[in-house]
């Protein structure tokens, strides 16, 4: 990627390349009806550079950003972000949560050069509105502090696995290590921060293994997590050859195995079989049951359409 400059409609943008390919962008728009919402969704960035393998976001969206990530691996940072949500916050009142970031992470290497994530939860703190953090990177020192600040915040630390050579294949960007994450979960339970661990996704014949599935359990039980939530990696239809591709990381018959085991789809993802997930979703919710912990998952639903929380 050697662009200097590149165009998005009638605006030129400077290519930056350091810490990753990105462009500073100011947003003029407006959030959708912020008021008497019970949750804003925010993404600071558009495009994410964990790099997770069959990371859904950045094959769903279709808008130019998030296609300019997908096609040209270039970030855009939404750097007037938090100024544009304080102006409509000081006009209309939230009563809801704002979650950073639902589709990209609010901690990935570039926020430590803008502090965007900061900024944003800087305004959200001056006005008392409560926020949510789902990450795998390395929630800031000042991130935490606003975290403590306010008991209706709470932190989503997605954890896949206790082997970190597994992490760095399926995580294979700037991520935190294992060991890093379980104590960022140590450091926030501490401060009596709400903590949710994500053990999402469980990609099959990777990170399923039941042993170390309750291990990990234990571990995060261990230091106070309460609520577990879950999913199975769903392959998006979009990248699907480059995402079979990418299973050859692992083993050379994964390939075959994931062929097999994925057998519904729809227009957007490819689904590991229904028996499959219901049998890893009924272990995981048996060991948290048995810790006196809850489990919930996320965006699992049968060929109907039935939430699969409901079948467990
Ligand atoms: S952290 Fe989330 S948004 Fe970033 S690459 Fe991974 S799955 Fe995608």
């Amino acid at each position: 990627m050697n662009k200097e400059t590149l165009k998005i409609g009638k605006n030129t943008y400077k290519v930056h390349h350091t810490p990753v390919n990105h462009i500073l962008m100011d947003i003029d728009g407006q959030f959708n009806s912020i008021s008497n919402r019970e949750r804003l969704l925010i993404n600071p960035f558009n495009g994410c550079s964990h790099k997770c393998l069959f990371c859904f976001t950045n094959n769903r969206f279709n808008n130019s950003t998030f296609r300019l990530f997908r096609e040209n691996n270039i970030i855009t940072v939404l750097k007037n972000i938090a100024e544009v949500l304080a102006k409509q916050l000081d006009e209309k009142r939230l009563d809801g949560l704002v979650y950073l970031s639902p589709s990209t992470d609010p901690f990935q290497l570039l926020n430590s050069r803008y502090n965007v994530t900061e900024t944003i939860l800087s305004e959200l703190t001056k006005r008392n509105i409560p926020f949510a953090l789902s990450t795998k990177g390395r929630i800031s020192g000042t991130a935490i502090d606003y975290l403590t600040g306010n008991s209706r915040s709470f932190a989503e630390i997605s954890i896949l696995t206790l082997d970190d050579e597994v992490r760095k294949k399926l995580v294979r960007g700037e991520a935190i290590s294992t060991e890093s994450q379980l104590n960022l979960i140590d450091t926030l339970t501490k401060r009596g921060i709400r903590t949710i661990a994500r053990i999402d996704p469980v990609y099959p014949y990777i990170n399923d293994d039941k042993d170390m599935l309750k291990e990990l359990i234990e571990k995060l039980k261990a230091l106070n997590v309460r609520t577990i939530i879950s999913s199975c990696a769903k392959i998006p239809v979009i990248t699907e050859a480059k995402n079979m591709e990418d299973l050859k990381a692992f083993n050379s018959n994964l390939i075959e195995r994931y062929n097999t085991l994925y057998n519904y789809r729809d227009s957007e993802f490819i689904y590991a079989d229904i028996n499959y997930r219901m049998s890893i979703f009924r272990f995981l919710k048996s060991i948290c049951a048995e810790k006196n912990m809850d489990f919930r998952l996320c965006l699992e639903y049968d060929n109907r359409g039935i939430s699969l929380d409901k079948r467990l």
